[in-house]
């Protein structure tokens, strides 16, 4: 296996997603709180983040993928699997492992949105911000990072490296 540099360390991971729970368990301590994660990339985190928040909450998933659109530079986000769910009752958090450019995050707000959630944020593990193309701020982030390609901790490379557990630089 190529590994090159050690971003965040499996202890870092580990306080980070602990605080971040925290807060949600402030935040959301008189809400009725449904996360909603993003898949693949996510699944690895809300599973350390929801076991780290101590209120009654709701999980669902959705699986997006998204492509460029090289001729316009414009991202196009697919929906390979919807909620299935009525949400007109929850304080919805979408959970993502990285906001990027924003074009994941912002189709699956706008998407969820119109089913008229009592609330609506955004939690992303990672953020690139020097990356955004659409104008989009996570509610809540963990981890802010540099514009370079990383993986592990649910984060692929083709098909692999998303059961390292930690967080790398991929060259
Ligand atoms: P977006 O550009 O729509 O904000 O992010 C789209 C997706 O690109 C993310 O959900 C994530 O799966 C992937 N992505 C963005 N940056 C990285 C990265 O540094 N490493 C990996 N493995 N995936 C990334
Ligand atoms: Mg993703």
């Amino acid at each position: 296996m190529k590994k090159t540099e050690v971003l965040f360390t499996k202890e870092q991971i580990k306080s980070k997603v602990k605080e971040l729970a925290q807060i949600i368990t402030n935040d959301y301590k008189d809400k009725n709180l449904l996360i909603v994660s993003l898949l693949k990339g996510s699944f690895i985190f809300t599973a350390d983040l929801v076991r780290e928040i101590d209120l009654d909450l709701r999980i669902e998933f959705m699986v997006t993928s998204s492509y460029m659109l090289s001729e316009e530079s414009k991202g196009v986000v697919k929906i390979e699997h919807d909620l299935n769910c009525d949400i007109k009752e929850y304080d919805v958090l979408i959970v993502d492992d990285i906001i990027d450019t924003g074009y994941t995050m912002e189709f699956v707000y706008n998407h969820l949105i119109k089913r008229e959630p009592k609330s609506l944020k955004m939690l992303t593990f990672l953020d690139k911000p020097s990356r955004r193309v659409v104008e989009l701020n996570a509610d809540y982030t963990g981890y802010k990072v540099e514009d370079v390609f990383i993986v592990g901790y649910g984060l692929n490379s083709g098909h692999y490296y998303r059961n390292i557990d930690h967080i790398f630089i991929f060259v």
